[in-house]
């Protein structure tokens, strides 16, 4: 097969001659007969390298009329780099095409340079979906005349949180005669994308469909929710190198986290709403040079966040939104590179665990949250890594060894690094030196056994009888229960069971400890097994709960 032979014009076989391109690639043997006609809706699912640019990019310009001076053509992409990829590929392709003009719109650039670009009359425009939707905001471009939406690399579009803008741009192509979709992965959203908006497109797959990002690892920690702060900082501590993006669910969390970290010395900063651009741009340049180690942000900042080299995605929790979830893991393992998505959880989102794994369609491995000692071990390696690999080649540094050699000559190698590592880790070891276990552990059933006495040990119906028994009680003063007394009532907003869920979620306790509850406006007091009633009163008294002082006691004590 050649390219003449796919029914291309001549003005673009000797351009691809002249690229020394011989055979057309299975993509472009396939798809460019199809795209021909200028009426076929397309899905190609095919990865980069498989020749997909010139598969969409030669029909295009034997489609466009370059007689006239206005955008015809729309090929949207998710990243400038790409962006500027395709640009170059297409500049090459129409060589011999004089009068045919192709522009690159993306973020991060001069819009008063695109915007001239666009003004000196273009048939293709090759956008990033932010800066395109800035450009029709200002009315720079008219998508009026637009008869071909091009859209590549959707899968990372929608990754990157680009569905409402995607959505706009087909829903304000009123002439769009033919969309073309490639994709190297086939998600649900791209699924419903298609039906939406494309009439029954020809289905091209080239290579194999990779259905998830193997590049990237998913990983997850499970602990109390109360210890969900102190797990992040750990799991930082823990990846001395990291270069990541936290997600938080709001606003308050990514500032006050970030806050907090700051004043604990982490290098960190916060992409929110309330920014200015100017103040985002700071951020995001910062985070870009690397000079600023962490990012945490909520979903709608993180929108369209493009950065390289991202080891670590962590979810402070979980998305409720399951399709969130491979938005926030796609920012990491990008360009062949791998990466990390890790997840703080509480044990009852396991079963979220398990869908999104559905989703994905990898293995989600649950790792246990490094102990203090681990944390230590962890970054005493890698500071000696680092002082191994100094550079010493550059200073001077001949001239001033010799001078205090002689101060560390009864002093021995080991004994330096000692020093060294005192110097740099006494604050870290002291923190960590009685650091708490963090994770939450499957109680073995002797564990329960305990603190309920031997009751366990009844026969089943006389455990059943028992159970009832608890349910239809009153508070009685039975001894195998303590009675709380708790300052948060139904005007802090609590429900019996949302009441239930906080204080097992900040105890850390299972529900079969909890005996009846009375909740009135302003107090409850609740009946909790009385070996269990330490910790719940240890984990909430003295806490704060919206800005008010919780005060947990035995009932009886007052
Ligand atoms: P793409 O998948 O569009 O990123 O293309 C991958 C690379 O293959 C690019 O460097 C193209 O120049 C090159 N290429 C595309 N089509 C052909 C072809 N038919 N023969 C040889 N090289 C090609």
């Amino acid at each position: 097969m050649t390219f003449e032979g796919l029914g291309l014009d001549a003005k673009l076989v000797q351009a691809t001659d002249a690229l020394g391109y011989v055979t057309p690639t299975p993509i472009q043997e396939q798809a460019i007969p199809v795209l021909l006609s200028g009426t076929t809706d397309l899905v190609g699912l095919a990865q980069t390298g498989t020749g997909k640019t010139a598969a969409f990019g030669l029909p295009l310009l034997q489609l466009v009329d370059v007689d006239q001076k206005y955008p015809q053509a729309l090929v949207v992409c998710p990243t400038r780099e790409l962006c500027m990829q395709i640009v170059s590929e297409v500049e090459l392709f129409k060589k011999f095409m004089p009068g045919m003009h192709v522009v690159a719109v993306y973020g991060g650039a001069s819009i008063g340079m695109q915007i001239r670009d666009l003004k000196r009359g273009v048939q293709i425009v090759v956008a990033t979906p932010g800066r395109l939707i800035d450009l029709i905001e200002r009315k720079a471009i008219n998508l009026e005349q637009i008869k071909y939406v091009v859209l590549d690399e959707a899968d990372e579009m929608l990754n990157m949180g680009f569905q409402d803008d995607i959505e706009f741009i087909l829903q304000n192509t009123p002439k769009r005669e033919a969309t073309w979709l490639f994709s190297a992965t086939m998600p649900a959203e791209i699924k419903r994308v298609s039906r939406k908006y494309m009439k029954q497109p020809v289905e091209i797959t080239v290579g194999k469909v990779n259905t998830g990002n193997k590049n990237i690892e998913h990983q997850y920690y499970i602990t109390a929710a109360h210890h969900r702060y102190e797990t992040l900082k750990r799991i930082i501590d823990f990846n001395p190198g990291i270069y990541g993006i936290i997600f938080t669910r709001t606003k308050a969390d990514a500032q006050n986290i970030s806050e907090k970290l700051t004043r604990e010395g982490y290098d960190i900063d916060a992409l929110h709403g309330d920014l200015t651009q100017q103040q985002r741009d700071k951020v995001m340049g910062e985070f870009r040079e690397k000079t600023l180690q962490l990012l945490i942000a909520t979903d709608v900042a993180a929108r369209g966040i493009d950065v390289q080299g991202i080891t670590h995605v962590i979810n402070y929790e979980l998305p409720d939104d399951l399709e969130v979830y491979t938005h926030r893991s796609g920012r990491t393992g990008r360009a062949g590179n791998t990466g990390i998505c890790l997840s703080v959880i509480h044990s009852r989102e396991i079963g979220k665990i398990r869908q999104i794994e559905r989703v994905v369609q990898v293995p989600f491995h649950k790792l246990e949250i490094p102990a203090g000692k681990d944390v230590c071990r962890k970054q005493f390696f890698h500071f000696m890594e680092k002082l191994l690999q100094a550079d010493i080649s550059h200073g001077d540094y001949e001239t001033y060894v010799p001078m205090i050699a002689e101060k560390f000559a009864d002093i021995t190698k080991e004994e330096v690094l000692k020093r060294v590592a005192a110097m740099e880790f006494d604050r870290f070891l002291k923190y960590y030196e009685n650091a708490e276990d963090l994770n939450v552990r499957d109680r073995p059933r002797e564990a329960r056994t305990d603190s309920r006495g031997s009751r366990d040990r009844r026969e089943p119906t006389q455990e059943r009888n028992f159970n009832r028994d608890t349910r239809g009680r009153e508070f009685s003063g039975n001894g195998d229960y303590m009675k709380l007394f708790v300052n948060l009532g139904t005007k802090d907003g609590f429900y019996k069971a949302s009441f239930l869920q906080f204080i097992l979620d900040m105890s850390d306790l299972r529900k079969d400890v909890l005996g009846r509850i009375d909740m009135k406006e302003m107090n409850s007091w609740i009946e909790v097994d009385r070996k269990s009633a330490p910790q719940m009163i240890r984990a909430i008294d003295g806490k704060n709960y919206k800005g008010r002082r919780i005060r947990m006691n035995d009932a009886n004590s007052r």
